[in-house]
């Protein structure tokens, strides 16, 4: 029995992977701590930052063993807020994950140091009544200082909006002070102007009016609405009125959804600067874009997954556009979804979501089909464009050169004859996905991975694209010397070459991580494609998400047969998503899209469905499929995944695992191996656990955790439980 101790103590949440809070004593004499506090504090050598999680009266630890904090590091205020701390409460025992990890995610990195504290709102500077008067007198000789001063008219700048104009602002800003025309003060929220955006269309209307009736409380709307739909429009009308009330908006897109296209249309809108918060900002502006959302100041924020968990002491509407973007779930370390935290946030702050997409997941989908979610069905294109026609071509019956079928390349032709443009849709990067000896047969593989080594033709590489391991193309085949290497398959790279050559006098355009990688680039090509000149776009996923593209007209699809056989059950939904994703490129403004998908299956019964019906249809037939074979979203699953360097080890380990399951509701199944089973040389297999009941579930995997925790061939292996796992 462990003794509870009536000695008062901080509960902390360290950053070590432990499934533990730790005790401290505070430092004497103390107030009451608030949880979401950072505080300094010994462990073993290290000193560590850790987060406050409770002020108990009580402890379980022997008072002999209990020490003090080193420092409370916020006095002011907890920087993470009481309902913050609540959710991410929920997040480690739902995802049962280590609480110190889960705490880390929310607070931004510069935050993990101890000598870091929220930095004050910066200044802005403001127009004074003198400055006022002395604008009305007219420019006279000091030009500079004139228009600095009518730039203030419409109310303070920052710092970093002065900056834009770039000159010698900072020495005519310093002048105006001086003669007392203009005053620095800190920072406020900004005032939003909204800009009024087109006259909706009836179903839009529907979709805004319906939601906007009851802003003030939780419910979550599934807005499924077809590509070009106008979702976007639909988001915005509804961040206006809430901005409006005074409250704060968090919109969160997919990692590649957050384009400076994006942005700029939500602040020429709403007439304010969103702030935006994803992984490739520095930690310095990490922290700016932070502090000022925690604060209040900045009223709307967009960002990628973690921007998730970023304090909104006012938030009044959360919005998660494409909710069926593979990205949304975190797949190492906290594996967390961030759509269902988001719906779990809504929920706890009693304020609508909505989760935005023309393919929501089959998830999403039946609980809006289930009446659990509003749904909102906006089935017209909102400029009147005609949605895409699709002709499918039998790969059995044509002549293709270098994947590309001679349908495709005519409708090509043709397309580029009118003067618009065409995107070659293909998700594998590189020259070809393998490179074979045509003499005896060897082929490019990766020793430490179960993958074939993809041809980097350009770069002479030969790249594994799960371990990152390269190494240079020999000249001659490695096992028997012949000089007779060559290609199989096709990756954008061999597109874009092909397509030069059969199109000389048109510029080939490559979009995929290996021609993005250098930085402004992306955006160049961007602004050529957007100039509407004809051209080719070639591309992987990239290409699909997003982007508007009016004078794309035709979009031919390379390659997505491996879908229809996979192993994973979730192939044939994210195949029919990709399908549409990318044919909602085609014809989104006057002139209609045609999309062309080249397959070896143009009798797939899902595929002529998806294309016939659409995608309520055809994931209609995947949700009947799912219920059938007992899956999800019929079923609830748990995975326990483990990977080492002997295959042995990880086998052993699961099979002990499955060995203390304890009995009820769940069923196990496994070990099974990762579709790729070998990575970077570990071996990674998983336990399948699955229930019809999520709270059964969860209890049983509980008190599995603790029997596995003491499990000694756990040691020897690296191991974590996914929840909801979304890969196998
Ligand atoms: P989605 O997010 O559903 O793909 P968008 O909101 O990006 O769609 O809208 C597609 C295009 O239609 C955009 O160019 C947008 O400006 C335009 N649009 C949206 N709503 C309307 C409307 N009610 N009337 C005219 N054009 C609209
Ligand atoms: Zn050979
Ligand atoms: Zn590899």
């Amino acid at each position: 029995m462990t003794q509870i101790n009536p000695i008062r103590v901080l509960r902390v949440a360290l950053p070590v992977p432990l499934p533990q809070l730790f005790d401290y004593l505070p430092p004497q004499p103390c107030a009451p701590v608030a949880a979401g506090v950072r505080v300094l504090v010994p462990f073993g050598k290290r000193k560590l930052v850790g987060i406050v999680v409770e002020d108990s009266p009580h402890t379980e630890v022997e008072s002999g063993r209990l020490v003090p904090v080193l420092d409370i590091l916020d006095q002011a205020q907890p920087l993470l807020d009481a309902p913050l701390m609540r959710l991410l409460g929920w997040c480690w025992q739902y995802y049962k994950h280590a609480p110190g990890e889960v705490l880390q995610t929310a607070l931004p990195p510069a935050l993990r140091k101890p000598e870091q504290s929220l930095p004050p709102p910066p200044l802005q500077y403001a127009l004074t009544a003198d400055g006022l008067e002395r604008l009305q007198q007219g420019p006279g000789r000091a030009t500079a200082q004139y228009a600095l001063l009518q730039r203030l008219r419409d109310g303070p700048l920052l710092e970093a909006q002065l900056a834009d104009e770039g000159g010698r602002w900072r020495a005519t800003l310093a002048r105006l002070m001086e003669q007392g025309w203009v005053a620095a003060e800190p920072a406020v929220a900004a005032q939003p102007r909204p800009q009024s955006g087109p006259s909706l269309t009836p179903e839009q209307e529907r979709a805004v009016s319906a939601m906007a009736a009851d802003l003030q409380h939780f419910q979550c709307h599934l807005l499924d609405g077809v590509t070009g739909s106008g979702k976007t429009e639909v988001y915005l009308q509804l961040l206006e009125q809430v901005l409006k009330q005074g409250r704060q908006g968090l919109v969160l897109v997919p990692e590649i959804g957050l384009t400076p296209q994006l942005i700029r249309r939500f602040q020429q809108r709403l007439g304010l600067p969103p702030a935006v918060l994803h992984s490739g900002l520095s930690q310095g502006e990490r922290l700016q874009t932070w502090a000022a959302v925690a604060s209040g100041r900045a009223r709307l924020l967009i960002g990628t997954r973690s921007a998730l968990f970023t304090p909104m002491p006012e938030l009044g509407l959360m919005i998660l556009d494409e909710e069926h973007d593979a990205s949304f779930k975190q797949q190492d370390g906290f594996r967390y979804s961030a759509r269902d935290v988001a719906v779990k946030r809504a929920a706890e702050l009693d304020i609508p979501i909505v989760l935005g997409s023309a393919t929501p997941s089959l998830e999403t989908l039946n609980n809006a089909l289930t009446g659990r979610y509003a749904h909102h069905r906006l089935r017209q294109r909102a400029t009147r464009a005609a949605m895409p026609r699709w002709r499918v071509l039998d790969m059995a019956h044509h002549t293709t050169t270098q994947g590309l079928a001679a349908g495709s390349l005519q409708a090509m032709a043709q397309t580029l004859e009118r003067g618009e443009q065409v995107m070659v849709f293909l998700n594998r990067r590189g020259y070809a996905p393998v490179l074979m000896c045509q003499q005896c047969g060897w082929h490019g593989s990766c020793d430490r991975c179960d993958s074939n080594l993809t041809w980097h033709r350009g770069a002479r590489l030969l790249c594994c694209h799960h371990c990152g391991h390269q190494r240079r193309v020999p000249p001659l085949c490695p096992a028997c010397r012949a000089d007779a290497l060559a290609s199989a398959g096709e990756g954008t790279e061999q597109l874009e070459q092909a397509l030069t050559q059969h199109f000389p006098a048109v510029p080939v355009l490559r979009f995929d991580r290996d021609s993005t990688s250098r930085k402004g680039s992306f955006d160049e090509r961007l602004q050529q494609v957007r100039s509407g000149v004809p051209c080719i776009l070639v591309g992987t996923q990239m290409l699909a998400k997003g982007h508007h593209f009016p004078s794309v007209t035709l979009v031919v699809v390379v390659n997505v047969d491996q879908a229809l056989y996979s192993a994973d059950f979730r192939a044939r939904e994210r195949l029919g998503q990709t399908l549409l994703q990318v044919s909602g490129r085609a014809g989104r403004a006057e002139k209609p899209g045609t999309v062309i998908l080249q397959t070896f299956h143009p009798q797939d019964e899902q595929l002529v469905l998806l294309i016939d019906q659409g995608y309520e249809a055809f994931a209609g037939v995947l949700l009947k499929e799912r219920s059938a074979a007992q899956l999800p979203p019929s079923s609830y699953q748990v995975m326990l995944r483990a990977e080492a360097h002997e295959r042995q080890q990880v086998e052993a380990f699961l099979n002990r695992a499955a060995g203390c399951f304890p009995a009820g509701q769940g069923k196990v199944y496994g070990p099974l191996p990762a579709v790729m089973e070998r990575v970077a040389g570990r071996y990674r297999m998983y336990l399948l656990v699955q229930a019809d009941r999520r709270a059964d579930l969860h209890r049983q995997v509980d008190e599995w955790l603790s029997q596995i925790r003491r499990l000694k061939e756990g040691r020897k292996v690296r191991w974590a439980i996914d929840m909801d796992p979304q890969e196998m």
